[in-house]
């Protein structure tokens, strides 16, 4: 176990700063749970010396204090439910990509030349999940019946497929960015609390190209806490 050092902290910093995937408001929590984490001295890292088997030093307030260093503003009910709104927004999820509107067309064939595609916009699209993983994609078609048919019959299979292979979930492909740049036992419970439709799977790349901080607070399930 070694001490935390300012430069590893800097690091981070400077990681968190240049990193074009994390959201705006992301970004600041992070740094704020970072600063919080060096003014507070609960890196773990630095606690658990001496204490190997014992990794609960601190509450899990570090969690409202960040928040309320973004907005002092707040009073304390106030932090937990800033913390759990940003920390929620975070949580690993699977969302379905959309096509633009320019890529929205029409699943039908043409008769002459055979076989080609449709050119046309949709005037009715839905998702179809994929049967294998449960990936979700937008097919339409125009108003053509035969396109129309043939739309509604790949949406009928794409759903029957998924549901005969046991409905698989799709892995998360997006959030999870908090996760990726601190160690931190309780994250599948942090994540939970702060959002009910979060389910424990892999997070998405990218990886941060260097180790994360390790923060070491228990969780409470009490109140307003984690
Ligand atoms: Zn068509």
């Amino acid at each position: 176990m070694k001490t935390t050092s300012m430069a590893e902290f800097g690091d981070v910093v400077t990681r968190v700063m240049e990193d074009p995937n994390l959201p705006e408001r992301t970004r600041q929590y992070l740094i704020a749970v970072v600063h919080e984490m060096r003014m507070q001295g609960v890196s773990g890292r630095s606690r658990l010396k001496g204490r190997p088997h014992q990794d609960i030093t601190r509450g899990s307030e570090i969690w409202r204090d960040a928040a309320w260093l973004l907005n002092s503003d707040l009073d304390e009910r106030g932090a937990w439910l800033s913390a759990k709104s940003i920390i929620g927004e975070d949580a690993p999820r699977y969302e379905m990509t959309f096509p633009t509107y320019d890529a929205r067309f029409c699943v039908g064939t043409m008769l002459r030349p055979a076989g080609a595609p449709c050119k046309r916009r949709t005037t009715r699209s839905s998702s179809v999940p994929n049967p294998m993983t449960g990936e979700l994609t937008m097919i339409g078609a125009c108003n053509d019946p035969r396109h129309r048919a043939a739309f509604e019959a790949q949406h009928r299979d794409g759903w029957a497929g998924w549901r005969l292979n046991g409905e698989p979930t799709p892995a998360n492909n997006t959030g999870g960015h908090l996760r990726r740049y601190m160690r931190y036992t309780h994250w599948d419970q942090l994540y939970a609390w702060a959002n009910h439709r979060y389910q424990p799977g892999a997070t998405p790349a990218p990886e941060p190209p260097r180790a994360r901080l390790a923060l070491v607070t228990p969780i409470r399930a009490k109140g307003s806490q984690p």
